[in-house]
Parts: structure tokens; sequence; C-alpha cells
């Protein structure tokens, strides 16, 4: 039986226990919503501040070359590629998640002529599924979806490149990086991995794997805020053919020539488009120093540690609710999702105790566990609550099933 008591030791013993601190967390609330936005860091308002009233009120336009605004892409690339299992200069941080897969898949269609193919699998996320859709209407690509199961055998030589999220938003059920980057290798196609569940939630081996190409979220784990920029990541032995189709001047070799024909820079920087965002870039670098001070390795073990005693909890409070993450911690995200037909109305109900999960349509409760700064006692907290809601039959009030805007 796990219990209060229990929870807070494993607290008292958690080598990550002062990491929360300097998040911004209210009181009275569990936060289990990390996998979608991640909790503000403190740093990031006194940074902004600093960036705002300094760089940007005093330096004004000075502030590129002074304050260094101009490299901020590769700085906050380099400080992710650590935690992606890539090198400093393979990674930069630019543009939404969306449109670094249409650059990156564009790219990769360009690198294999003769194949048109983008293979993916159906209940893949859905920007990754409709980047694809629209390559396809402008008759560049050709979308293909095949089950897990299958995805091996659907590598044949019409296969451009292979598109997979590492970690499913949904249940959480991970690839097998390694596997399916060799097989797809093997008949001749690219892969792109979007690590939008993976960046800072669980270890990944970019460079071990022999990947080559990635994208990934900077406003779930990483912290950097709501639709923070994300990031990308190309492989150094692509970085000469790669040509991207959104050919801005940021990405030009020489910016500042201001000459009339487009001429790609020489490494990852030729995934810029144009000015980069420097407020969103400050707050992105200042959740990732975060994520990046703790590391991977004990990212991981917290991660896997919470999600198991919150699975052993949540299995005694509400024994009947099926969880359909893969079981061995391994094998997961740093989630929990659980199926019931009315879990959108439970999830309204957490939250109105203070417990904020999300809901997946259409009958998904995902609890997400974001190892920086979830307690053990928050996990205790959830599973009380969850309980206590299935039983009290409280998720029945009409309010709770009115669907908001966002879900
Ligand atoms: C969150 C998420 C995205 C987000 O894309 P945006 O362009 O930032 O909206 C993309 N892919 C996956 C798998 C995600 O989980």
């Amino acid at each position: 039986m796990s219990n209060l008591p229990e929870a807070r030791a494993l607290d008292a013993a958690d080598p990550l226990r002062s990491w929360r601190g300097l998040f911004a967390l209210p009181p009275g609330v569990v936060y289990l919503d990390g996998n979608s936005l991640g909790a503000l860091p403190l740093g990031t308002a006194s940074r902004l501040g600093e960036v705002m009233r300094r760089e940007w009120g005093e330096g004004l336009i000075r502030s590129w070359n002074t304050a260094d605004w101009i490299s901020l892409p590769r700085r906050v690339g380099a400080m992710i590629a650590p935690l992606v299992g890539a090198a400093p200069h393979e990674v930069i941080a630019c543009d939404s998640t969306s449109v670094n897969l249409f650059k990156l898949i564009a790219a990769a269609l360009a690198m294999r002529p003769g194949r048109k193919v983008v293979l993916s699998e159906p209940g893949n996320f859905p920007t990754d599924l409709y980047m694809i859709a629209g390559l396809e209407a402008q008759g560049l690509a050709e979308r293909r979806l095949a089950p897990r199961a299958e995805l091996v055998a659907a590598l044949d030589e019409d296969v451009a490149l292979l598109l997979l999220t590492h970690v499913h938003y949904k249940t959480g059920a991970m690839h097998d990086m390694a596997r399916l980057t060799r097989a797809a290798h093997d008949a001749g196609a690219l892969v792109l991995w979007d690590l939008s569940h993976s960046a800072g939630a669980v270890p990944v081996d970019l460079t071990g794997c022999e990947a080559d190409l990635a994208v990934g979220c900077g406003y779930k784990y990483l912290n950097g805020g709501p639709g923070a920029p994300a990031f990308a990541f190309v492989a150094e032995r692509h970085h000469e053919a790669l040509q991207q189709p959104l050919t801005g001047w940021m990405g030009h070799a020489a910016p500042f020539a201001f000459t009339d024909d487009y001429a790609p820079a020489s490494g990852i920087d030729r995934l810029l488009t144009g000015t980069p965002p420097i407020l969103a870039l400050a707050a992105l670098e200042e959740g990732v120093k975060l994520i990046a001070g703790i590391g991977m390795e004990r990212l991981t073990t917290k991660s896997r540690a919470l999600s198991e005693f919150l699975r052993a909890a949540i299995a005694e409070t509400a024994p009947g609710l099926p969880c359909i993450s893969p079981e061995d911690p391994t094998a997961r995200g740093s989630q929990l999702s659980f199926r019931h037909p009315e879990a959108y109305a439970i999830c309204q109900a957490l939250i109105a105790r203070g417990v904020i999960g999300d809901f997946r349509d259409p009958d998904i409760l995902r609890l997400g566990l974001a190892p920086a700064y979830t307690r053990f006692e928050d996990c205790w907290n959830a599973a009380q609550a969850l309980g206590e809601v299935l039983e009290s039959g409280e998720w029945e009030r009409p309010e709770y099933r009115q669907r908001a805007a966002v879900t």
C-alpha cells in the first residue's frame, strides 16, 4: 500500500527536491500537465525584465551585437543538444514544431529524389500528419500510414522518409528509435523523429541511433513558456546536402550582404528563416537551463520512480480504471494515461479539486510527470483525488461536461 508518509519520505530523499523551488508553482495545485505546458521557471520573469529594460530599452538595435541576440537560436540549440544526444552544432532553436516539421520533411524529400512516400503511423500527433498532407497537396509528397507493427514492412523503395513521434502523446508508448532508424536506413530512407514528448523527459540518443533529423517542442518539458520556439536537429553528415524550402534571409550564408540570390548558411543556421523572436528565445533559454542543469540521467531516474509510484497508487484508489500506458517504465514517456468514457468530465472534476491533468479525445485522461518539479506527494494527492472523484460521481455535474475551446 502506498501512503502519504511513504510519498513524503521519497520526496525527502529525492536528489532533485531543491529544483522544485526554482519554479513558480501555485500553492494548493497539483500540476500534472507539464507535458502540455511546462511550469514557469522563477528566473524567466527577471531574465525577460532584463532583456526588455536593458537590452531592448537601452541597447536598442545595438543589442543584436552587444547582447549577442543574433546567436541566441544557436546558443539555445546547443544547450538542448545534450538532452537529445546530439552535438551542440546539430541543434537550433527556431520557429514552431509544425514549421520545423514542414522544413525538414521537405528537405528529406529533396534528399531522396525519385522517392515521394513519407511513412508514418495512424494516430500520430495531428500536426505531423497534417504537415505531410500539406506537402502531398502540393504534389511533393505521398502520405502512407501503417500501424506500429507494420511499419518496418511498409518501408519499401518508394519511402523517402519515416516520420514518427518518439513518445506517443496519448498513450506515452515509446518507439525503439535505434531499431526503426536502422530499418529505415536499410530501406534507403531517412528518419525524422518528433521529440516533443521526449526532450527533457526520457533518454534520447540521436547520435547513437544515427538519426538523420529531429524536431521537438520548447513549451512542454523544456519549460519555455506558451508557444515557445521549438528546436530542430540535423545530423552533421547532412548539413551540406540539406535544402530547406523556407529560404529566408536569416538562413542565408551572409544575411547582411543583402544580395539578390539565396545561398544557404553552411551549418545548422540554414534552418533559420526570419528574424528570431528574442524575448521568446530568452524565456526558452531559462527553461532549458534548468533542465540541462539537472541532466537527463537524474531526470530519467526520477521520472520512472514517479510514474511507478503514481501507477501503484492509482491501482489502489481507482482499481477499475485501465491504464493504457506501457507497463514497463523504460518503454513509456514521463506520463500515464487512463481510459474512461467520461474522461473529459473526470478531468474537469479533478481540476476543480486543484489537480491539473488533461484530456485527450475521445476518452483519455493524461497525467504528465515533469520530473524537475513534480513530487511523490503530488502523485499521492492526485491518486486520492481521482479515487474520490470516481467514487463520489462528482464528475457527473453538468458543468464538468461543458467543453472549453482548448481541451
Ligand atoms: C506538442 C506537439 C507538437 C506541437 O507543435 P506546435 O507547432 O508547437 O503546435 C508537435 N508534435 C507533437 C508530437 C507534439 O506533442
